[in-house]
């Protein structure tokens, strides 16, 4: 039903890059010795609980939620970091998830991730020009070519003096420098999708939209694909075409950023944005707000509307789980107000 939505707001296979189909991931907390004692049963938390859209080809796709929503072990399961429970994922036409060895080896070139924390993603006892040059060895490319591609990866980041930077250790370098290098040791192998895992949280204010402003000319350059995740819908709106809003493992509402920002219809996704901090009170940003309940009241199990406990419009019929229909053309939202 939500495939046969999506395709009616426009996806055509031939410019859809992703396709993402029920995917599920489901971690089995350890029982404690107490509990075991008790019989209780395993506690399984759904952090991704069917879940599917698609990501056209040169377009950023938002993945937004706040921490535990699920979104970034979506990208991990996308990334095969993982493997999923169920689900399927496809990518440029191939079913991912069925990859043989050299399949994976394409799939790897062409899906690179930049990480969240630029301190810790790169290898402090390594130069710079051995870290971008990295996936290419791992690739197979020669030693000369590799140095042409990797001081071309570091112009294009805007890393100037380029043969300088190129010798210099993480720690030579300031946050922002090193998340530039991030940035092109992902598009060295000039990949199709970048997945971008929170990319500028850690970065001061200055610098954020600095890194967001090359990240979108290089997406327009090379026509590369961003999956962004973020719990920041300042930045998403800045730099998405799509969002999905997820929210304890599953996506409440999804749309053109548009569309999502400025007419949000899930009560979670009005309260994210009546949290975006707005310089301009009679900002549009603000015109649908609604004050969630800070302290949860009665939770139903996974059945049902997972907001359940935090919802100040919750009723009995919330106690069974809402679809995710598309209520506006392109405008897909889970939640019975809008039946
Ligand atoms: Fe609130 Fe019910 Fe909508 Fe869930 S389905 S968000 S509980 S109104």
């Amino acid at each position: 039903m939500l495939v046969m939505a999506m395709s009616d707001a426009g996806s055509t296979q031939s410019t859809d890059l992703l396709e993402v189909y029920r995917l599920r991931k489901w971690f089995r907390a350890k029982r404690s010795i107490l509990e075991v004692l008790q019989g209780r049963d395993e506690h399984v938390v759904k952090a991704v609980d069917g879940v599917s859209f698609t990501v056209k080809q040169g377009s950023t796709f938002v993945l937004a939620g706040e921490s535990g929503s699920g979104k970034s072990t979506i990208a991990r399961l996308i990334l095969r970091a993982i493997e999923p429970d169920d689900g399927r994922i496809v990518f440029a036409g191939r079913d991912v998830l069925s990859l043989d060895k050299a399949g994976m080896r394409w799939f790897r070139r062409n899906a690179q991730m930049i990480h969240q924390d630029p301190y810790s993603s790169l290898n402090p006892r390594m130069r710079v020009i051995s870290i971008v040059g990295e996936p290419l060895e791992v690739h197979g490319v020669g030693k000369v070519e590799r140095e042409e591609m990797v001081l071309r990866a570091l112009q294009e980041v805007r890393l100037e003096p380029v043969e300088e930077i190129a010798y210099r250790y993480p720690h030579m370098l300031s946050g922002g420098q090193r998340q530039r290098v991030a940035i092109a040791r992902a598009l060295v192998l000039k990949p199709m999708l970048i997945v971008a895992d929170e990319p500028v949280s850690m970065l001061d204010l200055s610098v954020r939209a600095e890194i967001l402003e090359l990240m979108q000319s290089l997406k327009v350059r090379h026509n590369i694909t961003y999956i962004y995740i973020t719990h920041d819908l300042s930045t998403a709106r800045y730099f998405g075409d799509t969002i999905a809003i997820l929210y304890r493992g599953r996506i409440v509402e999804m749309g053109s950023i548009d569309d999502v920002l400025h007419d949000p219809l899930h009560p979670y996704t009005q309260a994210l944005i009546d949290a975006i901090p707005e310089p301009d009170p009679s900002s549009r940003l603000r015109e649908k707000v609604i004050r969630i309940r800070s302290h949860p009241g009665e939770e139903v199990d996974d059945r049902g509307c997972r907001f359940y406990a935090r919802c100040p419009y919750a009723m009995d019929v919330c106690r069974d789980e809402p679809a995710l229909v598309e209520v506006k053309k392109g405008h897909h939202v889970s939640c019975f107000l809008y039946k």
